[in-house]
């Protein structure tokens, strides 16, 4: 690997502003290593070398005029559900055809704004919807760590580019756990901002009272750095909170004096996985290391949030996804009547996972079945807001396991319930709407990272990265490896 890519964004950015590196020779790096990485990896659905050069030509122009912004060069990696003006966006679907986004998403048109060279677009679950990529439509996407794993989902495309250095950073989106899972499973930063806290205009609607997006990083000093650059209100999306942005990088700390940390002792003591309890446990030790106190905590409604967001998101994912009826967007199939093509389109552009979820959202809103489903999951959806209010009255943040497992072998996991399953501990910050993040915390005895999850209130995304930060420069020594694809 070129000695640039062994950087993190932050200090390559620094060293372009200084004119101490070119975002040319950066951005030439990136694509190379992506020739030597993507045939085992598979994490780009597309990547578009004239294009990526060109704003790395424009970067570098913005630094000699002075004008250079805090992501000058650095290239990053998006979601194939986020737009990027002019390119793709696929969803991993059949259904999107060769769409092209005709504008750019408030988070890609911040990025651009703030310097970055937009490298490439990545896999994902179709439409995101999965939790190991496998049901891309496009493309399988394996683990760098161990190519016969999976890298989770649905935002494999964008952890496994970022942990095999083939980007600095990207974007994915987080609806159940889909950024921190695949973090989680790849051994990256993954963070989750708080509902309302980053726009979503220009990302493709999967359930929109859970959607945000959110990047990956190999550091939390990175991820501080690009949430500068993502976070805050936008006119163009009216569920975007209108709350002023603190400076994330100027958060970061490196002690956990005063702090509560809060655990629900029976996550750890009932996990089947001993390897992912022992590394998540070794880190709540090294956080008391570090000055915090440890309070037991709990969220007794928690064990029905998987029930209560298959509900939620399904519903919600029914009507999104009404608009794919083959007059619009990408595919059509001709038929001879309209309504004939509408059910032809839909029933060849959808995979197998998302019509699943269709049908399962179409008959939870059903005249007569609407409040015994949808009314029932919101009230308890409500009941899980409160337990974290409750939990939150004693604590500053609680941590734990991110995932019940290690990335698992692709192919290993064919019923849709063990899939939904890997959310367990991810889904039920996303019902409340908090702010969340992965950080690797260990390896198991094969080598797979372990991710530790760590949640707090929603919009404390300052006091959540610094704590993050402090754990892991104390553990850096043992945590910080490369997986040898890269
Ligand atoms: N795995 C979950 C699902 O399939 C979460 C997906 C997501 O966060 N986009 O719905």
């Amino acid at each position: 690997m070129h000695e640039l890519l062994k950087l993190d964004a932050t200090e390559t950015a620094r060293r372009i502003r200084a004119a101490e590196a070119t975002a040319h020779d950066v951005t030439a790096a990136v694509l190379a290593h992506i020739k030597a990485t993507e045939p085992k990896v598979g994490a780009y659905l597309h990547v578009d070398e004239a294009d990526a050069l060109s704003q790395a030509k424009a970067a570098d122009a913005a630094v000699k005029a002075g004008k250079a912004g805090p992501l000058a060069g650095v290239p990053v990696a998006i979601k194939d559900n986020i737009h990027v003006h002019g390119q793709q966006t696929s969803c991993a679907s059949r259904l999107l055809g060769d769409f092209k986004a005709p504008y750019d998403a408030t988070v890609t048109a911040r990025l651009r704004a703030a310097g970055a060279v937009m490298i490439g677009k990545t896999n994902l679950d179709e439409f995101a919807m999965g939790s190991s990529c496998e049901n891309s439509a496009l493309q399988q996407t394996r683990n760098p760590w161990n190519v016969a794993h999976v890298p989770g989902g649905s935002s494999g495309g964008s952890a496994a580019c970022v942990a095999a250095h083939s980007a600095y950073l990207s974007l994915g989106s987080d609806t159940g756990g889909s950024i921190r899972l695949p973090a989680s499973f790849c051994g990256v930063v993954g963070f989750k901002p708080s509902y309302g806290r980053v726009s979503r205009y220009g990302l493709v609607a999967f359930a929109s009272s859970l959607d945000q997006v959110g990047p990956f990083a190999r550091s939390v000093r990175d991820t501080a750095t690009i949430m500068n650059v993502l976070a805050g209100r936008d006119a163009h999306d009216t569920t975007s909170a209108d709350r002023p942005v603190p400076d994330y990088a100027a958060g970061l700390r490196n002690d956990l004096k005063g702090v509560r940390v809060g655990v629900v002792r029976s996550y750890l003591d009932q996990m089947p996985n001993r390897e992912v309890a022992g590394a998540c446990q070794a880190a709540i030790d090294r956080m008391q290391a570090l000055g915090a106190t440890i309070v037991e905590t709990s969220l007794p409604h928690a064990d029905h949030g998987i029930a209560v967001y298959y509900v939620v998101a399904s519903a919600e994912a029914s009507s999104n996804l009404a608009r794919f009826d083959g007059v619009r967007y990408g595919l059509r199939v001709e038929s001879s009547s309209g309504i004939e093509s509408y059910f032809r389109t839909r029933g060849t552009g959808f995979g197998p996972e998302v019509k699943r979820r269709i049908m399962l959202g179409t008959y939870a809103l059903s005249a007569g079945h609407w409040e015994e489903f949808y009314g029932r999951a919101a009230r308890v959806r409500t009941l899980i807001c409160r337990d974290f209010d409750n939990a939150f009255a004693g604590c500053d943040v609680m941590v734990g396991p991110c995932a019940p497992f290690t990335a698992f072998k692709a192919g290993e996991k064919s019923d849709p319930l063990s899939m939904y399953l890997c959310d367990i501990f991810t889904i039920p910050a996303s019902l409340a709407g908090l702010c969340a993040l992965s950080l690797p915390v260990g390896y198991d005895k094969s080598g797979l990272p372990i991710g530790l999850h760590m949640q707090a209130p929603a919009f404390a995304e300052d006091r959540l990265l610094g704590y993050a930060h402090a754990l892991e420069q104390a553990l850096k020594p043992e945590v910080d490896r490369t997986p040898a694809i890269a």
